[in-house]
């Protein structure tokens, strides 16, 4: 049996047009010899009756919920779309089945809010793929051993599709959104961002970890672990899409592309906020920092931007955690320097290792725009950039233009 696992995002679904649309695909799909299985994220966004965020706002404060609770109420907006999509497919005159996370298989630990999916049994999906039916799944949620409904977190709608596909030996896995594929920058922010016709997994993954939300990160590992071909396509468009794939054989055409290729795209993740502590004062310095360390670590707080000089230490945390990383700091009688309202573009691209010079672009390139740069950091395939929340989309837009990303 070939499947196809075709997944939808809210924004392809919220009215009946839309579902109609997405029905035929599904459908037609089926007609080329395809087992389609359809896996719906809730309808809409906030505002939406049944989209994630509007279920949560229903329960009032969402942090007197408890994360059991939240799952509950959350995982009802892929049953409501669920539901609606199969039978928009009945309607269009071809059998259809709902089945919700964990009627299809999905797995996973006990992790509220952002479980892992730990084992997929698709047994009754195939069963119902093999009786004709277009199987339309609930993305984003999950059952644990003991029963409990759990949800993936957010993007958790792209992870379930990738083991769906992974657990059938999928032809591959569409995620179908509002965008034409993986763009050279976010569309929102860029108006001449432009598709990118094939990346390999690890060029989307880097994309994704840093800010293209497009795809869930998690989705791209789970995918990659069995080289099931990932395509992110427009919902409303025949336009091609971009094409996840490894390097191999089968794609040498399409190698030399992203080989050549300097910078894949420019992304950014907000609400950062950045930490100094003097360590002048201190008499046995490394001891200090790592006390500090450990201090932060212990409170399960990630660190980012990390930079350890004989003065002073440097780093930037989610801007969600920052009141909690200043308690810590202060109980242990230190006065860090809070700087909240930051934003970490990222240059990403598999190509740049061992380029000269790029560095000096994006210095170039954002001094003219008056943009300064509190700190930066690099790898081999990302450089870094931490600026002010004011100046993100300026910098993005002046970085794209810069580097000129693409095909
Ligand atoms: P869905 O509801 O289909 O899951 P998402 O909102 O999760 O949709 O993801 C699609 C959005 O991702 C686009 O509308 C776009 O604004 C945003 N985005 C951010 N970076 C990128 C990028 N590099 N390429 C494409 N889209 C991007
Ligand atoms: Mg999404």
């Amino acid at each position: 049996m070939k499947f196809v696992v075709q997944k939808f995002g809210g924004t392809s679904l919220v009215d009946e047009e839309m579902r109609r649309k997405v029905a035929a695909r599904a459908v037609e799909t089926k007609q080329e010899g395809y087992f389609p299985v359809v896996v719906v994220s809730a309808i809409g966004r906030l505002g939406e009756p049944y989209a994630t965020d509007t279920l949560l706002s229903y329960a009032g404060c969402n942090k007197e919920l408890s994360p059991r609770e939240s799952d509950l109420l959350m995982s009802c907006g892929e049953i409501i779309s669920g539901v609606v999509m199969a039978a928009t497919i009945q309607k269009l005159g071809h059998p259809a089945i709902f089945l919700t996370g964990g009627q299809a298989g999905i797995i996973t630990d006990n992790g509220y809010n952002n479980a892992r999916i730990l084992k997929v049994d698709p047994q009754f999906v195939i069963k119902h793929a093999q009786e004709g039916k277009i199987v339309v799944v609930a993305g984003f949620q999950g059952i644990t051993k003991e029963g409990e409904i759990t949800t993936l977190g957010r993007g958790g709608s792209d992870t379930t599709a990738a083991a769906l596909g992974v657990a059938l030996e999928a032809s591959c896995v569409d995620i179908y959104t509002d965008v034409e594929g993986i763009m050279t920058a976010d569309p929102r922010i860029v108006s001449d961002a432009r598709p990118l016709g094939t990346v390999t997994y690890n060029e989307i993954c880097q994309l994704a970890h840093e800010g293209a939300k497009v795809i869930h990160p998690r989705a791209v590992e789970i995918a990659m672990q069995k080289d099931i071909p990932i395509r992110i396509k427009c919902t409303f468009s025949d336009a091609p899409g971009t094409l996840v794939t490894k390097h191999s054989e089968v794609y040498r055409s399409t190698i030399d592309i992203t080989r050549d290729r300097i910078i894949t795209g420019i992304t950014h993740i907000p609400d950062i906020t950045r930490i100094k502590v003097s360590t002048k004062d201190n008499l046995d310095v490394p001891v200090f920092q790592s006390k500090l360390f450990k201090a932060l670590a212990l409170a399960g707080i990630s660190l980012d931007f990390i930079n350890v000089q004989p003065e002073s230490v440097h780093f930037t945390v989610k801007s969600s955690v920052a009141a909690r990383a200043k308690q810590i700091l202060e109980n242990m009688d230190i006065n860090p320097e809070i700087l909240p309202g930051c934003a970490k573009v990222a240059v990403v691209g598999a190509g740049m290792t061992g380029v000269p010079g790029i560095m000096a672009k994006i210095i170039e390139a954002l001094s003219e725009e008056k943009v300064q740069i509190l700190q930066s950091a690099d790898s081999y395939t990302t450089i870094w950039i931490l600026v002010k929340k004011e100046d993100t989309e300026r910098s993005i837009r002046v970085l794209h233009r810069q580097f000129k990303p693409s095909e």
